[in-house]
Parts: structure tokens; C-alpha cells; sequence
């Protein structure tokens, strides 16, 4: 369902992507790690067209990635994105956070928006939040707020870099647990973290990234027992 061929990507001098070829099939979760600077983010901002990429093709469902317009905002709308920093509406109540966009963008109505919203703060576990500002939220609950309003537009695929990066160790897990819960549900996911247990238990590949290329994928089983190449065995002994 997202097809990259010969993505390149430079910023001025510096070449950030070189070329990049990679497929993620319907509910495949991949997860792509690798040192810093390697091009994940790069990557990751490139399928949602944040950033725009000087050579190569993404096609998502077999359509290129539209340049501009409400034909972008759907796409942004069908490939869902989490940062490390929430992003979250501050002003806005959550459950405005989650209503906001698929009335705008996808034309639901009012009401039927709050109740799929309300059903979505539940399901992350955060549903007793729904009339709070993000300030009044843990880091933890911010951050499955910004899942929630992700689904919120009901994507065909969502995208995390380094959702957990910004939480305190104790708020890691119940983010980690609403991905997983995601992933088992089939949900297409692309998945930069350093959280290496959940690329081991979650991810159906493992895609690992060193100066902008992908140097090896494969499933985790395999990558994490045997890496076949030096720059992926130098990282994991770094961060095992
Ligand atoms: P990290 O693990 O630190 O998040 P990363 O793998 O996500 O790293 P990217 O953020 O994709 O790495 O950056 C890849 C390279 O491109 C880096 O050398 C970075 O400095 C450069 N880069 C990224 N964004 C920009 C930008 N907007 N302007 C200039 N250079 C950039
Ligand atoms: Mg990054």
C-alpha cells in the first residue's frame, strides 16, 4: 500500500535520503531504526509530504502523492502522523482536538464526529479527559491523545517517529501498548522508535537506516539474532 522507489532527499549540500526503495504491504508494521541523522524522520515526513522529495516516487494505494490542496489534505488525513512533541491543539479541548479535522476536512457531521471521537478516547484509555485541555494531560495521555486524533480521520496507515522519545520511562508503556493494540487490529504502520522490545514483538520487519540508505530489513527474529551488516551490528551493540 506505500511504494517508495529511488527516494533522494537533500537539504543545500547535505543528502539526507539516497535512493531509498521500500515497500509496506496493507497491516504490515514495519519498524525502521538506525543511528541519528540516518534519514528516518526524513523518511517518515516524506510519506506525508512534509517534506518534498528532489528524486524518486511514493505512491500510497498505487497513487502519487498529491502536491498541494484538499487532495493533500486527504492524503494527510489517510496517512496519519505521530511526532515526539504531541502537536496537540493547546487551546482546544481533546475531544475538539479529535473533532476538528474530520469535520473540516472529511465533512462529518458535528455529532457523529464526537461520538467516533468519544469511542476513540476510550479505547486509548483516556476517555474520563475528554473536556480537558492538553496542559491538564501527562505526557503519556497527550501522547495517546495525538494517536486518537490520527484515527480520528480513520487512516489507511499510520506513521510514529519516536512517539515515546519525549516521555518520562514510567508513561513509555501505555503508548507502546495503544501501538500494539493498533497493530494486532491490522493497521498499516511505519514505526521509528528505539524501543527495541517493541520492534521485536511488534514489528512484522525490521528496516534499518545508516547515511541515508536502508542497509538491511528484514523480520526482527532474524535482524536481532544475526545483523548482517557491520554498521546495523555496531548499533544494535550500542543500544541492546
Ligand atoms: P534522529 O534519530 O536524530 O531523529 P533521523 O534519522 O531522524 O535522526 P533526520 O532527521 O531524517 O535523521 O535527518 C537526516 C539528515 O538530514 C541529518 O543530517 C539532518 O541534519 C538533515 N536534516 C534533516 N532535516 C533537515 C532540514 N530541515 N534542514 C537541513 N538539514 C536537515
Ligand atoms: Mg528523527
Amino acid at each position: 500500500m506505500i511504494e517508495v522507489r529511488g527516494l533522494t532527499k537533500r537539504f543545500g549540500g547535505h543528502t539526507a535520503l539516497r535512493g531509498v526503495d521500500l515497500d509496506v504491504a496493507r497491516g504490515e508494521v514495519v519498524v525502521v531504526i538506525g543511528p541519528s541523522g540516518s534519514g528516518k524522520s526524513t523518511l517518515c515526513r516524506c510519506l506525508n509530504r512534509l517534506e518534498t522529495a528532489d528524486e524518486g516516487e511514493i505512491r500510497i494505494d498505487g497513487e502519487p502523492l498529491p502536491a498541494e490542496g484538499r487532495a493533500l489534505a486527504r492524503l494527510r488525513a489517510d496517512v496519519g502522523m505521530v511526532f515526539q512533541s504531541f502537536n496537540l491543539f493547546q487551546h482546544r479541548t481533546v475531544l475538539q482536538n479529535l473533532t476538528l479535522a474530520p469535520v473540516r476536512v472529511r465533512g462529518v457531521p458535528r455529532a457523529e464526529a464526537e461520538e467516533h471521537a468519544r469511542g476513540l478516547l476510550e479505547r486509548v484509555g483516556i476517555g474520563d479527559h475528554a473536556g480537558k485541555l492538553p496542559a491538564q494531560l501527562s505526557g503519556g495521555q497527550q501522547q495517546r491523545a495525538a494517536i486518537a486524533r490520527a484515527l480520528a480521520m480513520r487512516p489507511k496507515a499510520m506513521l510514529f517517529d519516536e512517539p515515546t522519545s519525549a516521555l518520562d520511562p514510567e508513561m513509555v508503556g501505555e503508548v507502546l501498548d495503544v501501538m500494539t493494540g493498533l497493530a494486532r487490529e491490522g493497521m498499516t504502520m511505519v514505526v521509528v522508535t528505539h524501543e527495541m522490545g517493541f520492534a521485536r514483538k511488534v514489528a512484522d520487519r525490521v528496516v534499518f537506516m545508516a547515511d541515508g540508505e536502508i542497509v538491511e530489513s528484514g523480520p526482527p527474529a532474524d535482524f536481532f539474532a544475526a545483523p548482517k551488516s557491520d554498521r546495523a551490528r555496531d548499533f544494535l551493540a550500542k543500544v541492546l
